[in-house]
């Protein structure tokens, strides 16, 4: 019998609804879910396809395996098995090394559910706050801004802004290719409006910076010099808003004091812009009845990254552009759940519901709501100094889920070693050959996308529901499902040391009573009662009665906020907005003679990620081939190489052999490459062969679009 379920796509940020066929236990066919409020029935190329990367399980894992010792090979194990042999190995090293020698690295793609119990099961259980995820490489800086300057995590803004701005600056972001159904809602929204004004900034001529009013291409990694200048603009021309600044907002003279420095003509020259362009960006900012800024990766894989977000709301907040329809700073979320991997605090950094490890009233709220005692203070490792704690040999054992390090963190080799140096290596997967699967001593076969349920929180902090259409293939389990049970298990071995130290007060259930999802999803909604994302009012029953909803949601209230500060009141222990001070700092790595080229990285429009499913619908290969290195074309006729060539990309890190393509779209010096080919892919591996693993020192994520890098022929 043919059904259809009502899902999200497990794709980006946007969170488009989707409702999916299924017949005889297999998705046939996807449409997009007319009622959703992300998407109103659209899909982009890579929603459209998601039948096509599920259809025959080739590739799944679906079977648990393990091997007893390092050189050994996998073999099939039953789950018992498995299970018990993942829980006895965690507790022998806990109990050998103390509960920080094991680390979780886990992934944005997860669902809510499916982090909240990885996340109790390292900090309420373990004791250790070494759980990152693959969102540190993806959101942080914007996390880091937003609780600097307006006291708490996630966007201002909603979707609905994208059609009321009147003004939208696009920094760092190819919005066209990484959140292509937002961008119809813009283009539709300018159709109707041509007098909306597009403000690109991005060093490469996208396709977007093609059909922006201003295209900015700044020299990469100078965007605080831009948004510096720009507000100097702004104080001299008069076309800040005194009125706000004075009644909703901090430390404004300071700034004042540091951008008197960052004349146009100074910050233009920073930039390799005109000067006159800076001007007029500023002017269109300021003056415009509701100015969006619209930014993704650009700004936040950066090793100044913090500071980017940070100079780019001190325009919102200098102008008043901000709590109000069409305007404020907008951070993209990459992946399809990284907001709600931070709701239930599943990185290094944070705890449950958007609070810090590093407050006590906190720690003490979450033990109480928890029923423990002794979480810890000890900050976590976030992820690039996880894996340098691993090739130390500092952590000795590690468990990945849902993402593939082995091609997305930076300076791969240095992930390799860590994971050669480990003790021990569980990785939950639903596909059998990604990169970090071969360092696995336990593969755990997870459930995937159609196969399993529970929510996740978009770019505009909507929570929806995803729900299974099919059984998982073979011996799949759903992610939470896994971690529950392991850490059921380790509680019975770890609760009699730790009644001595520190003696729980949780029932006799346990710390881990979970009996499905929706188990999950109240406890969770339990901890967030008080809290800026207090979704008291928010259940299973809602979703499904009044479909998707925005956080915050208290009781008592109908539905979400669209949007925050309305009123002007921040998230700050005063109300008022933070400016903050931000001076220009270069990349990380300077080019030289030896490594002449700037090498950029990002995304195309049809692939995701590391393509462990988009690579498996040969249709999303129609709009990039191959992988290739893009240079300039005067470029790679100095230096005699030759459209099609296969050149070497090498770093002081690694390199690898790519096809060059010549292009018109890049500044001189300048080459690009995708970040989505990997070894799976290509016998010489991916382009993060090549980068750097430097962090920003706020939020600790690296710069992935950066690197010094020379190209030879092959
Ligand atoms: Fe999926 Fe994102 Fe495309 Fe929507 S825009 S269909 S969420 S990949």
């Amino acid at each position: 019998m043919k059904t259809v379920t009502r899902s999200t796509c497990c794709y980006c940020g946007v969170g488009c609804g989707v409702l999916i066929e299924a017949e005889h236990g297999r998705i046939t066919g996807i449409a997009g879910d007319p009622d959703h409020p992300a998407n109103f029935g659209r899909l982009c190329t890579k929603g459209r396809t998601l039948p096509l990367t599920v259809a025959d399980h080739a590739g799944r894992a679906l079977r648990p395996e393990l091997r007893l010792t390092r050189d050994a090979v996998r073999e099939p194990a039953d789950w018992t098995v498995a299970l018990d042999h993942v829980a006895a190995r965690f507790a022998d090293i806990i109990e050998r090394d103390g509960p920080d020698a094991v680390a979780f690295y886990i992934s944005g793609q997860l669902l809510t559910e499916d982090y909240y119990v990885f996340n109790k099961l390292a900090k309420g259980l373990i004791r250790t706050n070494n759980i990152d995820t693959n969102s540190r490489l993806c959101m942080s800086s914007a996390v880091s801004a937003y609780k600097k300057a307006l006291g708490a995590d996630g966007p201002p803004t909603c979707y609905e802004d994208l059609e009321l701005a009147q003004t939208v600056l696009f920094a760092g972001s190819n919005m066209p290719y990484a959140h292509p159904v937002l961008f119809r809602r813009l283009e539709e929204a300018k159709a109707r409006d041509p007098s909306i004004k597009w403000i690109v900034v991005d060093p490469r001529r996208t396709d977007l910076a093609a059909l922006a009013d201003l295209h900015l291409a700044i020299t990469p990694g100078t965007d605080v010099a831009l948004f510096n200048g720009m507000l100097h603009h702004m104080i001299w021309e008069g076309s800040i808003d005194p009125a706000y600044i004075a009644a909703h907002t901090s430390g404004f003279n300071e700034l004042k004091s540091l951008v008197r420095g960052y004349t146009p003509s100074m910050a233009a020259e920073i930039c390799g812009i005109a000067e006159s362009d800076l001007l007029v960006a500023a002017q269109w900012f300021a003056a415009s009845p509701a100015a969006l800024s619209l930014y993704c990766m650009g700004l936040n894989q950066s090793s100044h990254g913090t500071d980017k977000n940070l100079a780019l709301i001190n325009l919102h907040l200098a102008t008043g552009q901000i709590g109000k329809p069409g305007a404020g700073p907008f951070s993209l979320t990459g992946q399809p759940n990284a907001m709600g991997g931070r709701e239930v605090g599943g990185m290094a950094t944070m705890l449950a519901a958007h609070r810090d490890i590093a407050n006590a009233e906190h720690r003490a709220q979450v033990e109480a709501l928890w029923g423990v005692n002794g979480l810890s203070a000890r900050p976590g490792l976030p992820a690039v100094d996880m894996f340098d704690a691993l090739a130390e040999g500092k952590i000795k054992a590690v468990w990945i889920a849902c993402t593939n390090p082995v091609h997305s963190m930076p300076d791969i080799e240095r992930v390799r070693r860590a994971l050669r140096t480990a003790e021990f290596v569980v990785v939950q997967e639903a596909f059998e050959q990604t990169d970090t699967v071969p360092y696995a001593d336990v593969l755990l076969p997870a459930a995937s996308w159609g196969e399993k349920s529970g929510t996740v929180t978009n770019s505009e902090r909507r929570i929806s529901r995803v729900r299974a259409a099919v059984e998982p293939p073979g011996e799949a389990r759903a992610d939470w499902w896994i971690v529950n049970e392991v850490a059921r298990r380790l509680e019975a071995r770890l609760s009699a040391r730790q009644s001595e130290e520190a003696p729980n007060t949780h029932n006799d259930a346990g710390l881990f009573p979970f009996e499905s999802p929706q188990a999950v999803f109240d406890e969770h909604r339990s901890l967030t009662i008080g809290r800026d994302l207090d979704i008291g009012a928010l259940s299973y029953d809602v979703l499904e009665r009044d479909g998707p909803q925005q956080w915050p949601f208290p009781a008592g209230r109908e539905r979400g906020a669209a949007r925050r500060y309305v009123d002007g009141t921040f998230a700050t222990a005063d109300g008022r907005a933070r400016f903050h001070a931000p001076s220009y700092l270069p990349v990380a790595e300077s080019v030289d003679a030896r490594y002449p080229f700037r090498l950029l990285t990002g995304r195309l429009r049809d692939q995701w990620h590391g393509m462990s499913r988009t690579g498996r619908a040969g249709v999303l290969f129609n709009h990039a081939p191959q992988a290739t290195l893009s240079m300039r074309r005067e470029d790679a006729a100095r230096r005699g190489l030759k459209e099609g060539e296969l050149v070497t990309i090498a770093s002081r890190r690694g390199r690898l052999v790519l096809p060059l393509e010549t292009s018109d779209d890049l500044a001189p010096g300048t080459v690009f490459a995708a970040m989505h080919w990997s070894g799976q892919f290509l016998a010489s591996g991916g382009i993060n062969e090549t980068t750097i693993g430097a962090v920003d020192p706020d939020s600790k994520q690296p710069e992935l679009k950066h690197a010094a890098v020379r190209i030879e022929p092959a």
